[in-house]
């Protein structure tokens, strides 16, 4: 770990044994959205032990090892965010205003650019911001992710990590060309399975591997059902960019003759296990498609709407489809997706009242966790769950007169606001402060990397979009 600066040295303690939360402010997210004021957490060995009015837990636990005063204080449950790619932090600012020509233009490119290590260290910055600002479960699907499971292993964090895969040959499809290559495909399973293999449930169980491909247009069906087989046989979930755009609709009926969905139904990547990213691009009938399948949808409102697009995320409530938020790209403050999610879904429904912020929250939390198959364990706090909780100050600017405890920190609350986190009962993050990561030393690490990054893709494709 010692090419990422910002980790060197620093090794993940165990932690205390026990920790109450008390007089707090506790939006539980279980299933009848409790809200306890002022309430209390008792954590024992990573989980929640108890919860309930302050009174009541203090009764029952009077104290621990560590009391944290939750006075003026709301108590959550970590963001899970569906869907990240964290070494992706490198287009900060190159991709926001450039629309699709992103995809092929930069995200592809970039990945015969950056070297392993640069990619580490600007993900490490990434997973470092969003634990920071709340985030406790990440889904990462990107190339070369295997690189991050020692940097979430040592930082604290929970995670999915998929060695997010391909088989065309990038440079032709640049140019607008597909053609898949196949020892490329042979290299590249290779590379997602033994990641899975020898990482699945690493990290005291704070890591899991799941099978992913990027996008249907970069996967021929070969590649689909190796991951699809792969995942069967380790008992592992796939996800897939999909229902992104016309574009690839028009590929994938000019290459493989079908709609991207059929395409996607025919090699095992529509199923209940399977989360597709994004699902914008989509009609009633792909509504009804992904809802009869159990298939789960990453909504990423917030990223959606830069692209200028909305996803019909009442829809697919109403339909039964599975929804988490995710955050995807570049940006690092979940509450912005959190209020992306309202803002979409009011704005496309011509409505001011459609998710309500309760609702909002709970796509962030358990609706993820449900998408991720980790919902046993995460994305509420209730007795028995793990220890993933994020506590915010609300005595602060932009959070003051707190009035409806919710409703402020849904509608106001930022990412930088956010006092103390912990994963599996480990404090992560305290005063605002990472515990577990040298922030000053990730930032240095990150810019460096990018700059190396970016001057090397200048290089060889004459500018920051290679076309
Ligand atoms: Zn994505």
């Amino acid at each position: 770990m010692a090419s990422v600066p910002g980790l060197a040295g620093r090794i993940l303690g165990e932690g205390p044994m026990t920790i109450l939360i008390r007089d707090a402010i506790v939006l539980t997210v279980d299933k009848g959205f409790t809200i306890h004021d002022p309430g209390a957490v008792f954590v024992a060995e990573g989980k929640i032990v108890d919860i309930g009015p302050s009174a009541d837990v203090l009764t029952r636990h009077p104290t621990a090892e560590t009391v944290i005063d939750g006075k003026g204080k709301v108590v959550l449950p970590g963001f899970v965010s569906a869907h990240n790619h964290l070494g992706y932090t490198v287009f900060r600012g190159r991709s926001e205003d450039i629309g699709f020509s992103c995809v092929t233009g930069q995200y592809y490119p970039m990945g015969l650019v950056m070297s392993r290590d640069e990619r580490r260290a600007i993900g490490s910055l990434t997973l470092a911001e969003l634990l920071r600002g709340g985030v406790t479960t990440v889904a990462e699907m990107e190339e070369e992710a295997d690189i991050f499971a020692p940097v979430v292993e040592s930082m604290g964090g929970r995670a999915l990590i998929g060695v997010m895969i391909h088989d065309t040959d990038v440079e032709r499809m640049i140019k607008g060309e597909y053609v898949f290559d196949d020892a490329l495909r042979t290299s590249q399973l290779a590379q997602a399975t033994g990641f899975a293999e020898q990482w699945h449930g690493g990290a005291d169980g704070r890591i899991s591997a799941w099978m992913t491909a990027n996008m249907t247009i970069s996967s021929s069906p070969d590649l689909l059902k190796g991951l699809r087989a792969a995942a069967d046989r380790l008992g592992l979930r796939l996800s897939i960019h999909l229902g992104w755009g016309q574009a690839e609709v028009d590929m994938v009926q000019a290459t493989h003759g079908m709609h991207p969905f059929d395409y996607v139904e025919r090699n095992g990547f529509l199923a209940s296990d399977v989360v597709c990213a994004h699902c914008y691009h989509v009609g009633e009938e792909q509504v009804d498609r992904l809802a009869h399948a159990g298939a789960h949808v990453a909504h990423c409102p917030l990223m959606n709407s830069f692209r200028g697009t909305i996803a019909p995320a009442l829809d697919y409530m109403e339909k039964g489809v599975g929804l988490g938020l995710g955050i995807d790209n570049y940006f690092s403050d979940n509450y912005d997706v959190v209020r992306a999610a309202i803002q979409a879904a009011r704005i496309r429904a011509g409505h001011p009242e459609v998710m309500q912020a309760s609702e909002a929250l709970t796509l962030a939390t358990m609706g993820s966790a449900r998408a991720l198959g980790i919902a046993d364990k995460v994305g509420s706090l209730e007795a028995g769950k793990q220890a993933d909780i994020q506590i915010v100050d609300m005595a602060r600017f932009g959070l003051t007169p707190i009035n409806d405890a919710l409703r402020t920190l849904v509608y106001h609350g930022h990412g930088k606001d956010v006092d103390t986190v912990m994963v599996d009962g480990r404090i992560l993050v305290r005063g605002g402060e990472m515990q577990t990561a040298d922030e000053g030393a990730l930032i240095a690490g990150a810019a460096g990397a990018a700059e190396a990054a970016w001057s090397r893709f200048a290089a060889r494709y004459g500018g920051y979009v290679a076309r």
